[in-house]
């Protein structure tokens, strides 16, 4: 498997770890977009948001939560790119959580 989500859950490629369990890991994103930038992915292999589970949707959203906790920020930012047209250029399920602490996130045009 080629996938460098599922090399990082695996320990072959290295990663900023923020949390992780059982199922969830979420660790720094290597190129950040704001002050706190970090990926949220199920350890599981799956392509993106479409291809995922309810249920695994259901439990990362409190694993989410525990990330905000465990970074100390109480406003942020998920997005997940679904497609390459969307912007996913990696093909394993992440949410992204963005947080600008001290400051407010803008908010750009995409197109
Ligand atoms: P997306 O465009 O939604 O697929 O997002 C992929 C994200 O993964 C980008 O924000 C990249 O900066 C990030 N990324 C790529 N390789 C790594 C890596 N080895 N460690 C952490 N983040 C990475």
């Amino acid at each position: 498997m080629d996938c460098i989500f599922c090399k990082i859950v695996k320990g072959e490629i290295p990663s900023k770890k923020v949390l992780e369990n059982e199922k969830f890991l979420a660790f720094y994103d290597i190129n950040p977009s704001a002050p706190v930038h970090i990926l949220i992915i199920p350890k599981e292999h799956y392509e993106n948001f479409s291809t995922t589970p309810s249920e695994i949707f259901c439990e990362i959203s409190e694993f989410i939560k525990e990330v905000a906790k465990e970074v100390k920020v109480k406003d942020y930012r998920l997005i997940t790119n679904n497609g390459k047209s969307a912007g996913q250029e990696i093909f394993h399920f992440h949410i992204h959580l963005l947080s600008n602490p001290n400051g407010k996130l803008k908010w750009p045009k995409l197109v």
